[in-house]
């Protein structure tokens, strides 16, 4: 195992913030404390870390905001106690089992986390999913890769990522868009980074509104106006087209189509969509001959295009750009959707979303829903796609759900118009709470809270953007009665009476996930607990008997996951569904992270070096916009919405297009007021078939706040 055997209590573990994935060792110290460093002998990071990753022992060794003990009330009237284990499940069981007798399965639902480890997703599914009989299960990577789910189940036929980080070194074009990699995900940037400083003809494009970090090494900013990201990437595919840069070969032999799509793509002429776009004409010829030329060409892309009204549109005919010019399943080429939480693939392998299936079978696929019924032993499996993210909470408000469990994740800092959500768990009837910090705003309206044992504290595994499956050690105990994730929904679901909970160890968790897969696409029926102990991390697909680092790349022989086995190439529309400006809310608002935080802050916002960056939420706005204005830098500005208002410090900026506006996701009651929270302002509009929300645009006025 490579971890340094110098150190007794040295442990490898995977670092819980981002899709990346980067290896680390924990060291536990004499004092009960941790200390953590990068991994060297992992093959993600080689031993580097960004800010954050190097502050996460920060947030284990700070116990003063953590829940230690179970809380519980029997009427919204009375405060929470402490309670027992016992008590708190078998309340909470009382009263599931009550609303789901009286309303149905439908009535209740789970809230989680693409932070959750596999484990963790893989018995809250089979809970929900095989026992209690609904599909209400769902996570905050709806908010976050649901579009990237469903653009590679539509063109490849299978939620897969078809690369691998190694791609990196063998890439000479890079197509960055609706992502801020050198913030967002540092460590495989750096990588970029080194591969472009030794290899100047590299040639990176990167597609976004603002001047960002990526930008710095970019060889073409393409700084197109919010939302017409469809029509840029047809308008290049037009040009690659034009050019003859296509591979006509791959194009009729392992894809379908074409036809359709040419016409689509040479429906505008170039001009017009340049300028819709908001670029010049030669900015796009420019783009198009950095792809044509390449021998290797990646397109990343995260939450610019996924979080959008339109994000599956965007998302296909951005994949559209690798298989008309071949760049897939082949060294240093294809599409690869940067993941944004450190799990949210190992919570799609288990079927972690509401209208999901076990080991990425389908839902709506009737031999596949007994296929797992049998396999877990439970009720009939319901064909009806549960709430999503956002529904749950409309569902809250109109009585629909009666009760929620929410846990490892912050919905009153992180979910769209976010007061709708509020109000849902006013009116909900009952919320359980599990959690690891007393500071989230959802706990104010827990009737239940369940203490969490956190990142260190439990073991388990996690797959990041490319695959790679990884174990990690627990280290340290939790504090309190704290205890892990996937134990607390065990023991819940034994009070409930449901049998296949009764597991002898989180080992035997994992191995039954494991054994579900076998004949599907992801098969990881080779992986176990010793396996990764030993191999420290593994690529699926990774069957019995393989041997090796697992599957680095998947569609090395063209047969893609459809029922043709071809690609399938898109015609998506570049309508732009969003919510326009207009005269009362003339500005276009996008929303981001910032560098040294994540989330909604339970864990980074601990850690007073990361709050040296930026330490309080902001507006960023154009100069000449804040001249019309009347906003000088650092006053406070009043955004508002048709949903609601934030209150923040202005920061002028030319890098942001004139007409648009930027606030960082990260700020809630946790730190500061609702008054800096972004999502009282976002728009509660939902692409119509990923379901994920539009972060990235919404119409808003700016005004300098004058105080009444
Ligand atoms: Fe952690 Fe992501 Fe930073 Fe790596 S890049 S240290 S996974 S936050």
């Amino acid at each position: 195992m490579p971890v340094d055997t110098q150190h007794k209590n040295a442990f490898t573990s995977t670092c819980c913030y981002c899709g990346v994935g980067c290896g680390v060792v924990v060291n536990r110290e004499k004092n009960g404390t941790v200390t953590v460093e990068g991994d060297k002998a992992y093959p993600v990071n080689k031993g580097m870390l960004c800010s954050k990753g190097m502050n996460l022992q920060y947030t284990v060794n700070d116990k003063s905001d953590r829940l230690l003990y179970p809380e519980m009330r029997y009427n919204k009237n009375m405060p929470r106690q402490r309670v027992s284990w016992d008590t708190a499940l078998e309340r909470t069981a009382a009263v599931f089992s009550t609303f789901i007798q009286k309303y149905g399965p439908e009535s209740v639902a789970f809230y989680a986390s693409g932070q959750c480890l596999t484990e963790e997703y893989y018995v809250i599914n089979k809970l929900i999913k095989g026992f209690i009989g609904s599909n209400n299960i769902d996570t905050n990577s709806r908010l976050c890769m649901s579009s990237a789910v469903a653009g590679y189940k539509m063109a490849l036929g299978e939620d897969s990522v078809p690369i691998c980080y190694d791609d990196i070194e063998l890439a000479d074009c890079f197509y960055v868009t609706g992502a801020n990699p050198a913030w967002c995900h540092p460590i495989l940037w750096r990588r970029v980074e080194a591969h472009k400083a030794e290899n100047p003809d590299v040639k990176i494009i990167v597609v976004d509104p603002r001047v960002t970090d990526t930008c710095a090494i970019a060889d073409l900013h393409l700084q197109l106006n919010p939302g017409t990201d469809v029509t840029l990437n047809h308008a290049i595919g037009r040009v690659l087209i034009e050019n003859g840069d296509i591979d006509l070969d791959f194009v009729r032999k392992h894809a379908q189509g074409f036809e359709q799509y040419r016409e689509v793509v040479f429906q505008k002429t170039l001009a017009k969509s340049a300028q819709i776009c908001g670029l010049t004409e030669e900015e796009i010829r420019l783009a198009a001959s950095y792809i044509g030329n390449a021998k290797g060409f990646i397109s990343m892309w995260t939450m610019g295009l996924n979080q959008s009204a339109n994000g599956v549109n965007k998302n296909l005919s951005l994949l559209n750009l690798n298989l008309i010019t071949g760049h897939i399943g082949k060294p240093g080429s294809g599409p690869f959707s940067l993941t944004g939480q450190p799990n949210a693939m190992g919570g799609r392998e288990v079927g972690g979303l509401s209208n999901l299936l076990a080991a990425h079978r389908n839902l709506n696929d009737l031999a596949h829903r007994e296929e797992v019924q049998k396999f877990w032993g439970g009720t009939v499996i319901s064909e009806k796609p549960g709430l999503t993210a956002t529904e749950m909470f409309e569902a809250l408000n109109d009585g629909r759900l009666k009760a929620i469990w929410i846990l490892c994740t912050n919905p009153l800092t992180s979910l769209p118009n976010v007061r709708m959500a509020e109000e849902g768990l006013k009116k909900a009837k009952f919320v359980v709470v599990q959690e690891i910090s007393n500071k989230p705003e959802t706990l104010a309206y827990a009737d239940v809270v369940l203490p969490a044992a956190a990142w260190a504290e439990k073991e388990g595994t996690m797959t990041n953007s490319e695959r790679r499956v990884s174990y990690l050690h627990k280290v340290i105990e939790p504090p309190g009665e704290a205890l892990p994730d996937a134990e607390i929904i065990c023991r819940f679901a034994k009070k409930m009476g449901y049998r296949g909970f009764d597991y002898p160890s989180f080992a035997d968790i994992y191995k039954e996930h494991t054994q579900l897969t076998v004949g599907t696409n992801i098969d990881v029926s080779g992986l176990s607990y010793e396996v990764l102990k030993a191999s420290r991390s593994i690529q699926w697909p990774y069957k019995t008997g393989d041997v090796g680092d697992g599957t680095a790349r998947l569609f090395t022989n063209k047969i893609f996951y459809t029922p043709s086995t071809k690609a399938i190439i898109h015609s998506p529309s570049d309508e732009v569904s969003s919510e326009q400006p207009d005269v009362d809310f003339p500005l276009i608002l996008t929303t981001g992270r910032i560098r040294d935080q994540w989330h909604t802050m339970s864990k980074t916002g601990k850690v007073n070096k990361l709050k040296k960056h930026v330490a309080q939420a902001f507006l960023e706005i154009n100069p000449a916009d804040a001249e019309r204005l009347k906003i000088a830098e650092g006053d406070i500005v009043e955004v508002k919405s048709r949903r609601g208002e934030v209150r923040v410090k202005a920061k002028l900026s030319p890098g942001i297009k004139q007409g648009v506006v930027f606030l960082p996701m990260h700020w809630g009651k946790i730190l500061g007021s609702d008054l800096n929270r972004a999502n009282n302002v976002t728009s509660e509009l939902l692409d119509p078939i990923s379901k994920e929300p539009d972060f990235k645009y919404c119409a808003v006025e700016v005004q300098k706040y004058q105080k009444p």
